[in-house]
């Protein structure tokens, strides 16, 4: 801690809220620039609405969303036509204000008319959302998950997700919602600090008892009662590569400007939290992004009335200090020197892992691919594929001394690593799906002064020029009319007062340039063809140049 400033560069700055800091030029920041504007309720919706136009499929484990008060008569409508289409249809809505957090200004509604529009929390803009009215219950409880995602790095994208989280319940039994139990916030939503107040919270000792468990020892009831659970992880993985796919394109455009290319500046990671909700049928949906997850491992206990005392958390502790542990030794600056000296080491020596408290067991590197599910109890195999030897921490230290040198540090002692990375390992599933991405890179080329993220009116015209998509049908009359259309929309509904194009503004004109090029084709296919056109044109650009510079 810095409490009067920071004298010398340090390798990891652990930063509270936010990336801001003008004076980082090297080691690692544990924010990204942006991040916290890009997972705001509606900035995801948005981002997640652009990846269900082009991938409805794909992106269906989040719920169908509305941004307020902008597309009020849009919701309205949209209920409309889907009731009348759908008689029997009774859907329930969730409201919730932007920016707001622990179930801070929440609220459910069975009509679009029972929008509340007038008094100051309730105008704030928000999101409204359809209601998942059948989520999967334990002991007749809702409740929710909370894993935490560590991105590592944006360019290239790489990402872990830890293999425990945390289950937070509610503390009302469940019912569907009806008119009468709307407004039973213990019975609807799952936010810790709401339920903590309510008479029949139950902090436990034990992880898998109490309002709040870990996420492994629901895998581990779910699994008894025979689900597959191996899917369920396999889906929660998906589920977190395809929101951060969403996610990248914004927080490319904020790193870019607050670290340019090519400048001495900082790398950034950071932990962040998916809030997670499992359907009846096990299907997970994305509730929303955590930017700064709490990681407190201590709760406060009322001792006698009116006197608080913090005392630790056992789930807490059990999930989160795994959490950062990791986190620093993935990104430990050390960690490359020791990798340079790595000498190989027998198969069975690789992967020692603590299993909670009770010791260590010993798994050889086959297991560990299924490490997701692993938390579910290990089942010793015949075949002797994991091997359970449990063991105390100071025979590992014994063990530790019969490893080669390079492997004799601190590292190889600590348990096997909680987070699993994901992401570049299944990058080939998911790379059809970066378009955007390709879209942002676009803009990013003509943004042109550095520290911005707007692009100007000339920024747009030298990029139609240089991709040759003016023609006799699209002046460029045409063009500065779509800029100017397009932009004005955007920067009547932020609270950004930079002028210029955002990045969702250059999105929505590219995909209408999309739509208009390549006319029968579906969305993602026009996006990607134009993208592919504009690559090539540009690419020839750079050769002509390049050949002009030699000449
Ligand atoms: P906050 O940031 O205020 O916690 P969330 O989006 O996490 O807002 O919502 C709060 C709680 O409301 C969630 O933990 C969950 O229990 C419930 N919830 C949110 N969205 C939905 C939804 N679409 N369907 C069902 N329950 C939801």
């Amino acid at each position: 801690q810095f409490p009067f400033g920071r004298r010398l560069p340090c390798d990891i700055y652990w930063h509270g809220v936010s990336f801001h800091d003008n004076n980082i030029f090297s080691g690692q920041v544990n924010k990204f620039p942006g991040m916290m504007e890009t997972v705001r309720k509606i900035t995801l919706s948005r981002a997640m609405r652009t990846m269900q136009d082009l991938f409805p499929l794909e992106y269906n484990f989040y719920p169908r969303s509305w941004i307020l008060p902008e597309e009020l008569s849009l919701f309205v409508a949209e209920v409309r036509m889907m009731k009348d289409s759908n008689p029997s249809w009774k859907p329930t809505f969730i409201v919730k204000p932007d920016g707001g957090c622990q179930g801070d200004g929440i609220y459910l509604i069975k009509d679009p008319s029972d929008i509340r529009l007038t008094g100051s929390i309730q105008s704030r803009p928000a999101v409204v959302q359809e209601y998942i009215c059948k989520p999967l219950l334990m002991d007749k409880l809702k409740f929710d998950i909370r894993l935490y995602v560590l991105l590592k790095s944006l360019e290239p994208l790489e990402i872990y997700i830890a293999k425990d989280g945390l289950s937070r319940f509610c503390t009302e039994p469940y019912q569907e919602p009806t008119l009468k139990n709307l407004h039973q916030v213990f019975m609807h939503l799952t936010n810790y600090s709401l339920n903590i107040h309510s008479g029949n919270f139950i902090h436990s000792d034990s992880v898998n008892t109490g309002s709040k468990r870990t996420f492994s020892s629901i895998l581990c009831r779910l699994s008894s009662r025979g689900a597959d659970v191996k899917k369920l992880w396999s889906d929660i993985i998906s589920l977190v590569i395809k929101t951060i796919i969403a996610l990248t394109p914004e927080l490319k455009v904020y790193y870019q400007s607050d670290i340019p290319a090519g400048k001495p500046g900082p790398t950034c990671f950071q932990i962040l939290g998916f809030d997670i909700l499992l359907m009846k049928n096990l299907k997970p949906m994305l509730l929303e992004v955590n930017a700064n997850p709490s990681m407190r491992i201590e709760h406060e206990q009322e001792l006698s009335p009116g006197v608080f005392e913090n005392v630790p958390s056992p789930v807490d502790e059990e999930v989160k200090v795994a959490v950062i542990r990791d986190t620093l030794r993935l990104v430990d600056p050390q960690k490359k020197k020791r990798k340079d000296t790595h000498v190989t080491v027998p198969p069975k020596r690789q992967w020692l892992g603590v299993h909670e408290h009770r010791g260590l067991w010993e798994v050889s590197p086959r297991q560990a691919v299924d490490e997701m599910s692993s938390k579910v109890p290990p089942k010793p195999t015949p075949s002797g594929i994991l091997c359970c030897r449990c063991r105390s921490l100071e025979q590992v230290r014994e063990a530790s001394e019969e490893l080669p040198d390079a492997l004799k540090s601190p590292e190889a002692a600590l348990p096997s690593l909680c987070l699993k990375q994901v992401f570049p390992k299944y990058a080939k599933q998911f790379s059809y799906l970066r378009l955007v991405d390709r879209v942002a890179a676009l803009f990013i080329r003509f943004l042109g002064v550095k520290g911005t993220t707007k692009l100007g009116p000339t920024g747009f015209r030298t990029f139609i020029r240089n991709c040759k998509l003016s023609n006799s049908n699209f002046s460029m009359a045409a063009v500065d009319i779509l800029y100017i259309d397009i932009t004005r929309r955007w920067n009547s509904m932020g609270i950004d007062k930079e002028s210029g194009m955002c990045l969702q503004a250059f999105v929505e004109a590219f995909f209408c340039l999309a739509r208009k090029k390549y006319k029968s084709l579906p969305l993602h296919e026009q996006v990607s063809s134009l993208i592919e056109f504009c690559e090539c044109r540009l690419a020839a650009l750079h050769g002509k140049r390049l050949v002009w510079g030699c000449g």
